[in-house]
């Protein structure tokens, strides 16, 4: 027996008290591993032509045996040998990390259904419903077969099996009904077709089940009058699922829920897509799109790991994943499907690039996106609001990196907090409230909202009765920078260099007081030495109250700048 590492053994403690109410879900996940190891070896197929397979390697097959209480999901994929079932099934990949990703940032417990979404652990949802899972497998081009079985508890078993071909059988001995948990459910053919057609109806490979069927026998010649019609039962494999591709067919005959489950099931997420798009175009470019903007922020979204791009499909076969050209940087937290006709199979990186329709259809993809977003803000601020929290940081970002180009797409749909209405607005809306005296958008940097607010700088132009956008995230200011004006004001930091904004006789005053502190200022400059470039007096702050003196910068780049780059690894 081989014990579960310690963050596999938490999950499987998780899944299998079930604090995870959703557990219908395991057969989702096992389809989608079937799939998945279909599309490995045909992926192969499609390369090699030692690979040939037929149309009966390409299914998936689902059965169940009501006195064995066993449910089996079996497929002709690619396989795993004794090592993949330990590596695949015997840890989690991302070993270490589930204490972290247990915790979120307030230091608040996740839920369950986080961790489960977090980590994809799909195959581990089997004991949500299993008392037992035997896994059997064959890896295509291998001689041995191996079995994997555990109980979920405290680890597994790892053996010599048989199998005749490639492929894997994952055998699940369903729990006991208990007084509130009835498991026997899902030993019955109708429920196991509603959930492939619920969760699995767009698996692009068949699958099948053996389904009871009656027929009513044909009257026999001699057959007298008071002949009662026969009935025939006889069982027949079955195709469960529809294959339809779901972004073929129109918005309005598919339900919202229908779509959510492609979603979640195709892109392993567990939460619903914030807004989905269809689009079918047709005439010089043929194509369907369906695009979705997920509901939450992935947890990989930043780091190197992540990939963005959508599933590119040409006569209803997946050519590529994630087609990385389809989509722009600043919108690559968008999941989604392309699919067209016109694109050539076996289409290879290098030509996909300088495919002129792939790049059509990546504009007008871009297109889609934008103006969704852009209604969303107009139409329902909340949700707009929702989604800037999660993905606004990526919009900054592709301003700042595109050295400001992106800004034709992105600035109208930038959020910031507003310290004159404490609340987000976007730069439309501070432009429109500007006063009629007003020449510059102003914004302070800094790393939380309340402590931006208190700044004496913030607070004297705001007297003057301009408003202050207060910017708390890293990359703010680099974006406001990277655009340098909007609608031709221009961005101006409260505490760099000279805001101009003082009155003629401030500036008089200002004159006089240098003049009289002439020698303090040289004084404190001496004391200072290097710390300072001067000493200076300042119409800045309108409250002495508030502070006596301030820290500014002269020159492009302002101290919370300084404080960024020096944070900078180089
Ligand atoms: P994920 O599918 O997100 O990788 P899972 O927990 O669902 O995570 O599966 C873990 C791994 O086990 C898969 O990545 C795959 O390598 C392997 N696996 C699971 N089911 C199968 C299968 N039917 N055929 C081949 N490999 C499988
Ligand atoms: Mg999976």
């Amino acid at each position: 027996m081989r014990k579960f590492k310690t963050e596999s053994k938490k999950l499987l403690d998780l899944m299998i008290n079930s604090i995870y109410t959703n557990r219908e879900i395991f057969l989702r996940e096992l389809i989608s591993n079937a799939s998945d190891a279909v599309d490995k070896l045909y992926f192969r197929s499609l390369t090699d032509s030692d690979v040939q397979l037929s149309a009966d390697e390409l299914a998936i097959d689902v059965a169940f045996d009501k006195d064995a209480r066993t449910i089996t999901v079996s497929d002709s994929g690619i396989g795993m040998n004794k090592d993949e079932l330990e590596k695949n099934l015997g840890t989690i990949a991302h070993s270490g990390s589930l204490d972290f990703k247990t915790e979120n940032a307030e230091g608040e417990q996740a839920s369950a259904v986080d961790i489960i979404g977090q980590f994809g652990v799909g195959f581990y949802s089997a004991f949500m419903v299993a008392k037992k899972v035997v896994v059997v497998s064959k890896r295509y081009g291998e001689d041995e077969a191996c079995s994997w079985t555990s109980d979920g508890v405290e680890g597994y078993t790892i053996a010599d099996a048989e199998r005749e071909n490639h492929g894997t059988d994952v055998i699940l001995y369903l729990k006991d009904d208990a007084d509130e948990d009835s498991y026997s459910e899902f030993l019955s053919e109708w429920k196991l077709r509603e959930l492939i057609k619920k969760y699995s109806n767009y698996v692009r490979y068949p699958i099948r089940m053996e389904v009871s069927k009656t027929r009513t026998l044909p009257k026999p010649e001699d057959a007298g009058d008071d002949y009662t019609p026969q009935h025939e039962h006889y069982t027949e494999i079955e195709t469960i699922n529809s294959m339809v591709p779901i972004w073929k067919r129109k918005k309005s005959e598919v339900t919202d829920e229908e779509y959510n489950e492609f979603y979640k099931s195709d892109f392993h997420d567990f939460v619903d897509p914030l807004r989905t798009m269809s689009v079918h175009a047709e005439g010089m470019l043929t194509y369907d799109a369906l695009l979705f903007i997920p509901g939450r922020q992935p947890y990989d979204l930043f780091s190197p790991d992540y990939k963005k791009g959508l599933a590119l499909y040409s006569s209803n076969v997946l050519i590529m994943e994630k087609c990385e050209d389809l989509l722009p940087d600043y919108f690559g937290f968008v999941r989604g499907v392309v699919a067209s006709e016109d694109l050539t199979l076996n289409i290879s990186r290098e030509t996909l690039q300088h495919n002129t329709q792939l790049r059509a259809i990546a504009k007008k993809v871009e297109k889609k996106i934008k103006s969704e977003l852009a209604d969303m803000r107009d139409k329902d601020r909340d949700a707009y609001e929702g989604f800037f929290k999660n993905f606004g940081r990526n919009l900054k970002f592709g301003i700042y990196s595109t050295y400001g180009q992106a800004a034709s797409t992105l600035s109208d749909l930038l959020l910031f907090y507003s310290a004159k209405q404490e609340k987000l607005v976007t730069l439309d809306e501070y432009v429109d409230a500007m006063l009629a005296d007003q020449e510059a958008i102003y914004y302070a940097a800094g790393n939380s909202v309340e402590r931006l607010a208190k700044l004496p700088v913030v607070q004297s132009v705001l007297d003057r009765g301009f408003d202050v956008l207060l910017c708390a995230e890293d990359v703010d200011e680099l974006c406001l920078q990277s655009m340098f004006q909007y609608k031709e004001k221009e961005f101006k930091n409260v505490s760099g260099g000279n805001l101009g904004l003082e009155t003629e006789d401030e500036k008089a005053a200002a004159e006089a007081a240098a003049k009289d502190n002439e020698a303090l200022f040289a004084a404190m400059k001496d004391a200072l030495g290097e710390k300072v470039t001067k000493v200076s007096v300042s119409t800045r702050l309108t409250t002495a109250e508030a502070a006596p003196a301030c820290i500014t910068a002269e020159g492009p780049v302002s101290l919370e700048m300084e404080k960024l780059f020096a944070g900078m690894p180089v």
